[in-house]
């Protein structure tokens, strides 16, 4: 382990692997070896490593203003708000600093709504089993995964799971005391799991008619990861409410709720906030970001590259029985294995490759956006290698 690990607080499954910098889809360790990074600090780094445009961003913000407290205005915040606003369905944004607590942002946001317009009983939230909404008491409650639970008892009341991608048991779940569905457009941290088209629309239709708020959580799939700006694009649909982290500050940590604006307006002074929230430092990387996932245009390339790496999986999968399973949208990209996948992990690690694995069994792929037909081939020529390893 490197020094100082024995003085972080054992939360995290890693090994001794020190990383120091980074370019494009590559990152250095200490020692001065490569990898190829298929994680992407975990769906976060959209554009690589230290992309330019970021850079000179933050550089220039750093030198202006880096925070201000949301006492006062500041030019980024306004003008990242009015450009999420101008690309997505919302009407109004609130900035938070992580995925968790734009899931916290959701539920205050939902149950105020609730009491304004659906009564003092209505309280009860739908949440989906196999999902992750964060590891805060709130959104810990809403997330699915018992064993992430298990010991933080006891959750907050309210939330109900139903079972993922079943449009009969959101029809029948829903009662007087509903007020809103949260859902992941895509299930990344429970193995990549895509719901069959429909499901989305089918839940949209059922909350219209019910009068129930449908919140998406965009936290994995938001900001180009599936190849268009929001998952829900894919659909034809819209939320009422969208949370958003990950990708969306290029690589500094930033989070978001959006809201069409009737539900938003239950908000009012001191309903709610965040010291840090829309930093004008976070925000001037999100500006970049988004600006750069549009003039370079990156989501058309996601989608290219994406059906490529899928391409080359699913020819992987007909020659390894190992593989069970090879799915997913864009570069948000699953295997699933007959075995655990750690060892695999492992390996690739050792051979310059840096993946990561969720539900035990399923290798998951997310390389930056800008990740080329070259660096795909390399990182597939890797798993096949370390696979045909294990398979013998
Ligand atoms: N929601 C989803 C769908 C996520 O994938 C995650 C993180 O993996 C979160 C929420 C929580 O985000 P954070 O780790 O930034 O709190």
């Amino acid at each position: 382990m490197p020094a100082g690990a024995d003085h972080l607080m054992n939360t995290y499954l890693r090994g001794p692997l020190l990383l120091v910098k980074g370019h494009g889809v590559r990152v250095e360790d200490q020692a001065g070896r490569s990898y190829l990074d298929f994680v992407g600090g975990v769906a976060v780094n959209t554009l690589g490593h230290c992309h330019p445009h970021v850079v000179e961003a933050v550089k220039q913000q750093v030198e202006r203003l880096i925070h201000t407290s949301n006492l006062y205005y500041n030019e980024p915040q306004l003008r990242l708000a009015e450009a999420l606003v101008r690309c997505s369905f919302a009407d109004q944004v609130f900035f938070c600093n992580s995925g968790a607590e734009a899931t916290e942002a959701a539920i205050k946001l939902t149950r105020k709504w609730a009491k304004h317009h659906r009564g003092p009983d209505a309280d009860e939230i739908l949440t989906m089993e196999g999902s992750f909404h964060g590891r805060t008491m709130g959104a810990l409650s809403a997330t699915g995964q018992p064993r992430l639970q298990q010991g933080f008892e006891p959750l907050l009341p309210g939330f109900r799971h139903l079972s993922y991608d079943d449009l009969a048991a959101a029809e029948e779940a829903i009662g007087p005391r509903t007020i809103a569905i949260i859902v992941e457009p895509i299930q990344g941290e429970s193995g990549v799991r895509l719901p069959h088209p429909g499901y989305l629309a089918g839940l949209r239709r059922l909350c219209t008619e019910r009068n129930v708020l449908l919140i998406f959580d965009e936290v994995q799939t938001g900001i180009g990861r599936t190849g268009r700006l929001f998952a829900y694009e894919h659909e034809g649909i819209q939320p009422d409410i969208m949370t958003l982290a990950k990708g969306l500050g290029g690589g500094l940590p930033i989070g978001a709720m959006l809201a069409i604006r009737s539900v938003a307006d239950t908000f009012t002074p001191g309903s709610h906030a965040s010291t840090f929230g829309g930093n004008p430092l976070v925000c001037a990387a999100a500006l970049a970001t988004l600006e750069t996932i549009r003039s370079e245009g990156l989501l058309p390339l996601c989608h290219e590259m994406g059906d490529y790496l899928l391409g080359k999986l699913q020819i992987l999968r007909s020659r390894r029985s190992i593989i069970t399973d090879v799915r997913g949208k864009g570069l948000l990209v699953g295997i699933e294995l007959l075995t655990a996948g750690r060892p695999v992990v492992e390996a690739c690690q050792a051979e310059g490759l840096l993946i990561n694995v969720t539900a035990e069994r399923v290798l998951r792929l997310m390389p930056p956006l800008i990740v080329t037909r070259h660096e795909i081939d390399e990182a597939v020529t890797i798993i096949d290698r370390v696979l045909s390893a294990i398979d013998s």
